[in-house]
């Protein structure tokens, strides 16, 4: 059954939240500012020694728990040199093409002062270059920021308190409009934020049991692909990470519902994780999709690479032209906070993952086809019952490999 989030929050909020610049290395005022909505609606946080925010949703048990995990870091840029003709060199944070940064708006922060600026192409006028324009090559090396101060030369540039290494803050150039689509570089992962707080409002609010502890975990060096590297709780038995679905043709992620991510660069998510969130999208009615991303790392990689043996998935809210002009739709935010709301109520998928270490015992079963046997009668049998049929014990199955075939076993095979 689906819940009512506040829809006019999370737009409020995630209008808000990208009016606030955080490249990642440059993430303290909005960490200040989630922190304080969290202060405001009464939730419990901390923060980790770089500037994580390790919030906590109290639930009936404390262990072992769970965590979700978005990202508040964004792509940006830093001044890489002074050039003599008065304007800067760039470098990007992050991983984004140099064609979706020509032409962007963004604020240079020096040690003392905010200035703003564009970031144009080197032969940037029309009237000069005339079709030289278009023949440029596409990289960081071939764009400028252009500062809107009379500044003429390296010198100006210093006497101004420029350096190398000042952070630039590109604008998200953000509209929403009244269909539902929102138009803004940095939804990713913007847009996770915000249904995240919209999710932690409804369910204060609504004052909904949780049956564990649920952290909150809103990392800020997830660009640079170190996010949840640290910050997790020891008990932490499973992990799941909102972020930017990719749309395009050959991808599965649908635009107007939550998309749950079978495999990124980093290989498969954990099977039980992701199937048990797949098997609440059904029984809560919430539009969804399974999709494979090739190009994509988040929050899940760096807190499995970093040695946390925890069960780990990704669902994403549909983004389309990511780390580039981005766009997504609200209907989609709502999907992504629909499911959220339903994994955070229920109950862990093992309850018996306490320790890290289980018998053999209490390890969950996958169903499977036994390679050596074959049966005559029931050929059908190959296609196997949809996992959704064991809800009660959520993914586990009863050991039968009695009726079972070869997947690729045919009729004229049989003896
Ligand atoms: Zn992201």
């Amino acid at each position: 059954m689906a819940v009512s989030l506040p829809l006019d929050y999370l737009q409020d909020m995630l209008l808000e939240l990208l009016s606030i610049h955080s490249p990642t290395g440059y993430t303290d005022p909005v960490v200040r500012r989630v922190s304080e909505e969290l202060g405001k609606m009464g939730v419990r946080y901390e923060l980790t020694r770089r500037g994580a925010i390790r919030a906590t949703l109290p639930g009936e048990v404390y262990s072992p728990d769970r965590a979700v995990v978005v990202h508040l870091d964004t792509l940006g840029a830093q001044v890489k040199e002074l050039k003599e003709n008065g304007r800067l060199g760039l470098t990007p944070v992050g991983t984004w093409s140099a064609r979706w940064a020509e032409g962007a708006r963004g604020s240079i922060f020096t040690d003392s002062k905010l200035f703003r600026g564009s970031i144009l192409p080197l032969k940037a006028s029309g009237h000069v270059y005339d079709d030289e324009v278009d023949k440029q090559p596409v990289n960081w090396d071939n764009l400028e920021m252009r500062v809107d101060a009379p500044l003429y030369n390296k010198r100006d540039l210093l006497e101004a308190g420029f350096n190398v290494g000042d952070f630039v803050g590109i604008d998200s150039q953000a509209e929403l409009l009244p269909n539902g689509y929102i138009n803004a570089r940095h939804l990713d992962d913007k847009a996770g934020v915000a249904t995240m707080l919209a999710v932690i409002k409804f369910l204060k609010e609504s004052k909904m049991k949780l049956p564990v502890d649920c952290h909150v975990l809103f990392t800020i060096s997830e660009e640079v692909g170190i996010g949840a590297s640290a910050g997790l709780h020891g008990d932490v038995a499973e992990m799941v990470t909102i972020d930017n679905g990719t749309m395009a043709p050959g991808q599965n992620t649908i635009e107007r519902g939550v998309t749950v991510v079978m495999a990124d660069s980093s290989g498969p998510f954990d099977y039980h994780l992701t199937h048990f969130l797949l098997h609440l999208c059904r029984d809560h009615g919430i539009t969804h999709a399974r999709d494979i991303f090739r190009y994509y790392r988040c929050d899940s990689a760096s807190a499995i690479e970093s040695g946390n043996d925890i069960r780990t998935s990704l669902i994403t809210f549909g983004l389309d032209a990511s780390h580039g002009y981005e766009r997504t739709h609200l209907d989609s935010l709502n999907s992504v906070g629909q499911l959220l709301v339903s994994y955070m109520t229920s109950h862990p998928i093992f309850k018996r993952t306490k320790s890290a270490h289980i018998s053999l015992q209490d390890f969950p079963e996958t169903r499977k086809v036994p390679v050596a046997t074959r049966a005559a009668d029931e050929p059908d049998n190959v296609a196997q019952l949809p996992l959704d049929e064991a809800k009660t014990d959520r993914g586990e199955r009863p050991r039968d490999d009695s009726k079972k075939v070869m997947p690729n076993a045919s009729k004229e095979d049989t003896p």
